[in-house]
């Protein structure tokens, strides 16, 4: 089927289940409560994207405070009790980062568990989305390896370890997420294209990176508005990305100020180009949705174009999230027809 869909990877949590709106918020509940609401969660964002038509589906990431701290906070070696406060993706906002204090490992599956639970839960095409080594880097403060590269490979064989068990477990696609890859050109070009590839040597099913401009959160919003007309930072990168290992490119175009000649920089990969805008509250119609993708194909043979959003969900409202899914199902059944 030409145009499939599928979402760059977050939806919103249920305000019983975390607080509403906020990029790290707290849980409601713990323990056996929590994984139980967890679930619960993971099957809302199911049932919404199937009744929405989104053919590669995620558990909207309902089991992780954070899409970076999930995964990074699991492994041996990190701190997340040692939070240091830090400018963070170029100084573009602070967070409080959790410390590397040591070797880091996988000393025990991190997504495996609940990757299981919506597993059994969906017959849909299923994937995953995993922190890239960059971003990883750039969200935690160092005091054990003095070299962000030397750092970003020990989280790449931690990732690779865990897309082995994810892939075993039945998981169809695994998306590594490195907006950092947005900011850090140079280092891009010196290690950041080979701890991708890293990451992704020899997987047992599709793979895809996401390079996107963020969240629709204030410190983004900003950050965009000091980028002029004409957004370039995928020129630099879309050349490296094009001769990396990911089967599929996910990166941000509607509503955006991206060119969309740089479409035509990815080689021979397939393009899971954002036609759903997160940074504005407005529904996109299936008209403004096919519009986009018609301005994908002008660059793009039919069979590589995915339709997707531009970036995760996770801080909008609940319901105007839920309405951009179905914008996203019928803008790309609009194309097909
Ligand atoms: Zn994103």
């Amino acid at each position: 089927m030409l145009f499939p869909t599928t979402i760059a990877g977050s939806l919103p949590k249920p305000h019983w289940l975390a607080e509403p709106q906020r990029l790290w918020p707290d849980w409601r509940l713990g323990g056996e409560e929590l994984r139980d609401a967890q679930h619960d969660a993971v099957r809302i964002a199911l049932f919404e994207q199937q009744r929405a038509g989104i053919d590669l589906v995620t558990d909207g990431e309902q089991s992780r405070r954070h899409f970076v701290h999930g995964f990074a906070g699991a492994l041996a070696g990190v701190d997340s009790d040692r939070l240091v406060r830090r400018g963070i993706r170029g100084d573009r906002y602070e967070a409080d980062c959790p410390t590397i204090v040591a070797e880091v490992r996988r000393s025990a599956p991190v997504h495996v568990q609940e990757m299981r639970f919506a597993r059994d839960a969906t017959t849909r095409r299923l994937k995953i989305t995993i922190p890239g080594p960059m971003t990883i880097v750039d969200t935690l403060n160092d005091a054990h390896y003095g070299s962000r590269k030397k750092a970003a490979f020990a989280f790449a064989r931690a990732i690779r370890e865990e897309i082995e068990e994810l892939a075993a477990a039945g998981i169809d696609a695994v998306q590594i997420d490195e907006p950092a890859f947005n900011v850090y050109f140079d280092e891009v070009e010196e290690w950041g294209i080979a701890a991708l590839d890293a990451c992704l040597e020899g997987v047992r099913c599709e793979t895809a990176v996401h390079v996107c401009y963020g969240y629709g959160v204030p410190a983004n919003l900003a950050w965009k508005a000091t980028l002029g007309g004409e957004w370039d930072q995928y020129a630099h990168l879309f050349p490296f990305l094009a001769q990396s290992k990911a089967g599929t490119v996910s990166m941000e175009l509607a509503g955006s100020c991206v060119p969309p000649e740089v479409l035509g920089m990815l080689g021979d990969k397939r393009v899971a180009v954002g036609v759903i805008d997160v940074a504005s509250d407005a529904i996109e119609t299936a008209e403004e949705v096919a519009a986009t993708i018609a301005l994908a194909r002008r660059y793009l043979a039919d069979e590589r174009v995915m339709c997707s959003t531009n970036c995760g969900m996770a801080p909008m409202d609940r319901s105007i999230a839920y309405a951009k899914l179905r914008a996203l199902g019928a803008g790309a059944a609009l194309t097909r027809h």
